[in-house]
């Protein structure tokens, strides 16, 4: 017999999230996504964000028109130059200007390539970080130092919040590079990136950003901040779907003193020519390596739209509701059943997840996806995260996310969850 949470009856409050979602001004974009179980609460839009409306659209048209009867000719008429048109697109999303922004790779293949273009073009090899960088961006950014002679300085935190002092000790002389998370994938603290970047700047430093967790929902301003380098996935709260390719920032005052470490017959100022030797292109395009994912890109084009339309600015707002909503209530219905916020309290440090510590987080994890149909993420070894994304995300479904988990609790039913393996927490 699979276990069930029963009717669910309403719990105090509900008319307030209710009345929040009537008065949310972003509510009607919760149409350009597809919920094939309207019964499930999805809050993990960080990690993979929904199906847009739009995407399985595009996708057909894509396989049966543009593949199956344009054939190779797709290439020439719209295929070649997409990546590039995405790219601009994005760019407003992250205040870049046109030909700043290409999509590429993945996000970790994109920090390598700008990683190790930086350092080249620093002529010095010491990377500072900290330890609540991703940690495929801590492998990246060591192998990138110790590739060229130097090494990775992690500075240590809190474990919540961004060690902005201990970052401004390691910055001297030797450092070519400052490499940090926008937003952290766990705590989701999110750094001042306009002040983080002068701190590098003045130090003589280049800045790296990797905006995984932010771009779609934190506003930035590449060019007022004057950001060197950036870079970001596209399925998370930009929705592109399972692994579509990165984005990739580079000022364009920066573009014709770097050099991309994989030279690759995209970057080439003639790929047609087919040269045996390789000679970069100008502009962005210099930071390609080969063939794009062209179903992929056009499903991160069918993700744009709807951030788009709604406005990040906008966005921002609701994801600081959301998340303010969400700590309320994990301080008055799950702070007495062992929970603790493990990100900040403070919005303007927070991005748009919120991660909470519990003993039990894993067992409850599984309880709360199998039977309180909520899905959260699990980050190992005690954290559960629920990232709220405003473009389709309600208060009242928070509502009864958090109710839900607490009903798990209180009827001990995360116990029958202990023993179970999963491949992808
Ligand atoms: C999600 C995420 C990644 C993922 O990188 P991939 O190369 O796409 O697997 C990298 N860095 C950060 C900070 C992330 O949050």
């Amino acid at each position: 017999m699979p276990i069930e949470l029963g009717p669910f009856p309403a719990k105090p409050g509900y008319d307030t999230a209710r009345a929040l979602d009537r008065a949310d001004p972003l509510r009607s974009h919760r149409d350009s996504f597809i919920f094939e179980d309207p019964e499930i609460i999805y809050l993990d839009g960080n990690s993979l964000g929904r199906l847009p409306s739009a995407a399985p659209e595009a996708l057909n048209t894509a396989v049966r028109d543009h593949w199956g009867r344009g054939l190779i000719s797709s290439w020439n008429e719209r295929w070649w130059d997409l990546q590039l048109e995405l790219g601009d697109a994005l760019a407003p999303i992250i205040g870049a200007g046109p030909g700043e922004v290409i999509i590429s790779d993945s996000t970790s293949v994109n920090l390598h390539k700008l990683a190790s273009a930086a350092l080249t073009r620093q002529g010095k090899a010491k990377i500072v970080t900290d330890d609540l960088n991703f940690p495929s961006d801590l492998y990246v950014l060591d192998s990138v130092a110790r590739a060229s002679g130097g090494s990775l300085h992690i500075v240590e935190s809190d474990g919540t919040h961004g060690p902005t002092s201990g970052l401004a000790d390691a910055l001297d002389g030797d450092t070519a590079l400052l490499s940090l998370s926008h937003t952290t994938f766990n705590s989701g603290f999110t750094y001042d990136m306009d002040g983080i970047t002068s701190m590098a700047h003045e130090a003589g430093a280049l800045v790296l950003w990797d905006c995984s967790h932010s771009v779609g929902v934190v506003p930035m301003q590449m060019d007022d901040w004057e950001v060197d380098l950036a870079v970001g996935c596209t399925y998370k709260y930009l929705n592109g779907g399972p692994g579509s390719p990165a984005f990739l920032f580079v000022r364009e005052r920066l573009q014709s003193e770097l050099t991309n470490p994989i030279h690759g017959w995209w970057a080439h100022e003639d790929p047609f020519a087919l040269h045996p030797t390789f000679q970069p292109t100008d502009g962005m395009r210099r930071f390609h390596v080969g063939t794009m994912p062209i179903l992929s890109l056009v499903t991160v084009e069918a993700g744009l739209a709807p951030v788009l339309e709604a406005g990040v600015e906008a966005i921002r707002e609701k994801s600081v509701a959301l998340t303010e909503y969400f700590i309320e209530l994990t301080d008055s219905t799950l702070a007495d059943v062992g929970f603790s916020l493990a990100g900040p309290r403070d919005a303007d440090t927070r991005g748009s997840h919120v991660s909470l510590t519990h003993v039990d987080a894993w067992p409850l994890t599984r309880a709360l996806i199998e039977v309180g149909k909520v899905v959260p993420d699990f980050r190992a070894p005690d954290s559960m995260r629920f990232g709220l994304a405003p473009l389709y995300t309600s208060f009242t479904e928070i509502h009864t996310a958090v109710h839900r988990l607490r009903q798990i609790i209180e009827r001990q039913i995360h116990e029958e969850f202990r023993g179970i393996v999963s491949k992808v927490t």
